[in-house]
């Protein structure tokens, strides 16, 4: 998914727990379990989870755009939330905790080591366990998708 997905996600997680330590850990759980989705982003890895060459220009602008829009995502939601998530120790540990595992793939990419590659390998297992037996979805459904999933959230949440 998309890091603003799981940045949305990380909020819910927030709101319903409004706990910092355990909004971590089901922010965490959570990346693993809502990435076995099949979400169109497989052709963006090559066959050891590394970024791939061929379409290594296309994932960093994703990479790129997505951050952005995961802190716009934040600003909208910090003006609209009672308890601005901006400044929330609750929403920063939960949405800290749903998009942990991404980046510590993308530190995998840039500084290998035997502990990255496992992790990476762990959470390979699960973003490509439906993707390998039915196939990855069309990119441009998944987004379409996880953007009418986020406007909700931010109307559940206003
Ligand atoms: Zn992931």
């Amino acid at each position: 998914m998309t890091t603003t997905t799981h940045t949305a996600i990380g909020v819910l997680i927030g709101t319903a727990v409004g706990n910092p330590i355990l909004g971590f850990g089901l922010g965490f759980i959570s990346h693993y379990l809502v990435d076995i989705i099949p979400h169109g982003d497989m052709h963006m890895r090559d066959s050891n989870n590394l970024v791939n060459k061929k379409n290594e220009r296309q994932s960093h602008v994703f990479v790129i755009i997505d951050v952005a829009l995961g802190i716009t995502l934040l600003n909208i939601l910090g003006t609209v939330l009672s308890d601005d998530v901006t400044r929330s120790t609750v929403y920063a540990a939960s949405i800290f905790g749903s998009v942990l595992p991404d980046a510590m793939v993308g530190v995998n990419d840039l500084v290998k080591s035997k502990l990255g590659r496992l992790h990476t390998r762990f959470h390979f297992h699960f973003h490509d366990l439906l993707c390998r037996k039915h196939g990855d979805s069309k990119l441009r459904y998944s987004l379409a998708a996880q953007a009418i999933f986020i406007v909700g959230v931010v109307y559940f949440l206003s």
